[in-house]
């Protein structure tokens, strides 16, 4: 393919070079296209004519005018112990292209074999994976969660060794941003502060440019502040929509607060407020309800790493803005959900409440906010029956009831609202399974199906109702395996 397309510019480039290394992709054989995300292309700039010829792209078989792949260098807190060997082991960032809008996007191929960083690993990315970040990053994006994207993934023939042999896949991630709190780790202990500087400023040009024309100092300061502020909104979302991200270490957070590298993540089904995604996560350190204060340990390290630029005062008074943002953030966010437009001194009881509630009983999650979001419309019946015993139901129906008297919006006005913010459908583990089992044995469209009600998460869909039902009996504790 010739490139007359995009309009490329591979600022990473500029970085001084120990920030990278220049690899190529080690080809695929036999790729065919799974998924191509023709939307997200449109906003892009670009139209694809023949799927065909992008799935080349995808197995490393061929790159485009201007593509000038590397892998990136970063460190990292993995499970709170520095790692200073990270870096892209099986990914590559092909180029940034700057869409129709002036919008910013890294390409990103994960998948794409060894890089100087793979340590250990065989550089690859197995189908399973592939999928689950694919449907996710997807799903994220319904919902209106930052995110990293997905353009499209391939399938090749080759063999990939895990707990079993399974087939080789490939991903072309794309974000408006591939920087880490890790790569700042990593300039701050291994590079020294002129390097560090230069991330800093380089992160602000592309991603803060509001921030650019204020003194050193101040602009500094207001950027770790947004930051702190960005990831705390980030995980307040999460908390919103029941997600557990499974992996929180440093490495895998990104710079401009999207939800970023899907692994072991899980949307909760019944609701545990200790849920652990990551079945090697013995200690349950990434566990849903630590989710919010393991935000709070990657912005310190990413402010102690900070330290050698930056006043200490100033990092600590951005670090204050976590616990300030989370709390707003997150009483917004359930507010919300709940339909609460009002301000009531007990608000803030009676969502921590309703989370007890929800986890004593082990509630659906998903299925109790949306039946809520209808109790005018459509009766209590569909949050009630939710519970075992009615009467504990009952019982928080009708102190929810007193509080909705509060209120001054109409039922039908607050319910519909609510219904912009408590999906029909969430990207349950199950489904996942389901549509991964399918396109193992070479049936794509499944996949496609669900990517399709995902990506209208609050509209009814009635033909696809069975999206929206409980898990089954074994699809209730999937064990997600961290091996990728
Ligand atoms: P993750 O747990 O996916 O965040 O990955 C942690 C680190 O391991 C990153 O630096 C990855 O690039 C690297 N990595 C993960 N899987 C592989 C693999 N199969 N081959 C090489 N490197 C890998
Ligand atoms: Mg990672």
């Amino acid at each position: 393919m010739t490139n007359s397309t995009f309009k490329v510019e591979h600022r990473y480039l500029e970085l001084p070079n120990s920030f990278y290394t220049r690899v190529q992709p080690t080809p695929l054989s036999g790729p065919t296209m799974v998924c191509f995300n023709h939307k997200l292309a449109t906003q892009l700039g670009f139209h694809v004519q023949n799927e065909a010829d992008w799935a080349k792209v995808g197995a490393g078989l061929e790159l485009l005018d201007g593509m000038d792949p590397v892998a990136m260098k970063y460190t990292g807190h993995q499970f709170g112990v520095y790692n200073p060997e990270l870096g892209d082991g099986r990914g590559l960032l092909l180029w940034e292209t700057v869409a129709p809008d002036g919008t910013r996007w890294d390409w990103h191929l994960k998948g794409a074999g060894t890089t100087p960083y793979s340590r250990f690993g065989d550089g690859r990315a197995v189908l399973r994976s592939t999928i689950r970040e694919y449907l996710c990053s997807e799903a994220m994006h319904g919902l209106g969660i930052a995110t990293t994207r997905a353009l499209f993934m391939i399938s090749a023939k080759d063999p990939i060794r895990r707990e079993s042999i399974e087939t080789a896949a490939a991903l072309m991630r794309v974000a408006q941003s591939h920087i880490r709190f890790g790569h700042f780790e990593f300039a701050a202990h291994h590079e020294g502060p002129e390097a560090l500087k230069t991330l800093l400023e380089h992160v602000i040009t592309l991603h803060f440019p509001h921030l650019i024309s204020l003194p050193e100092e101040q602009r500094h300061q207001r950027w770790f502040e947004e930051v702190v502020e960005r990831t705390a909104r980030l995980i307040a979302d999460w908390q919103a929509v029941g997600f557990c991200h499974g992996v929180m270490n440093s490495d895998n957070m990104s710079i401009i607060g999207d939800t970023f590298d899907y692994g072991p993540y899980a949307f909760l089904d019944d609701f545990d407020a200790g849920y652990i995604s990551n079945h090697t996560d013995q200690g349950g350190r990434y566990a849903y309800n630590r989710q919010p204060h393991t935000g709070f340990v990657n912005c310190q390290y990413l402010a102690n790493a900070l330290l050698p630029v930056m006043d200490e005062d100033a990092v600590r008074r951005g670090m204050r803005r976590y616990e300030i943002a989370y709390n707003e953030h997150f009483k917004n966010n359930m507010k919300a959900k709940l339909g609460l437009e009002e301000t009531e001194d007990a608000d803030m009881s009676l969502i921590m409440d309703t989370f007890s509630l929800l986890h004593e009983h082990r509630i659906d999650y998903t299925r109790f906010f949306r039946g809520i979001s209808n109790l005018h419309r459509h009766g209590n019946a569909p949050a009630r029956d939710l519970f075992a015993d009615r009467s504990v139901a009952d019982e928080w129906l009708e102190r929810y009831e007193a509080r909705l008297q509060k209120e001054t919006r109409a039922h039908d006005e607050r319910e519909y609202a609510m219904r912009q913010v408590n999906p029909k459908y969430i990207l349950r583990n199950y489904l996942a399974q389901q549509v991964i089992l399918e396109a193992q044995n070479g049936d794509y469209a499944p996949l496609k199906e669900l990517l399709k009600v995902l990506e209208t998460p609050f509209d009814e869909q009635p033909e696809f109702e069975h999206y929206a039902a409980l898990p089954p009996d074994w699809g209730k504790h999937l064990n997600i395996s961290c091996s990728s």
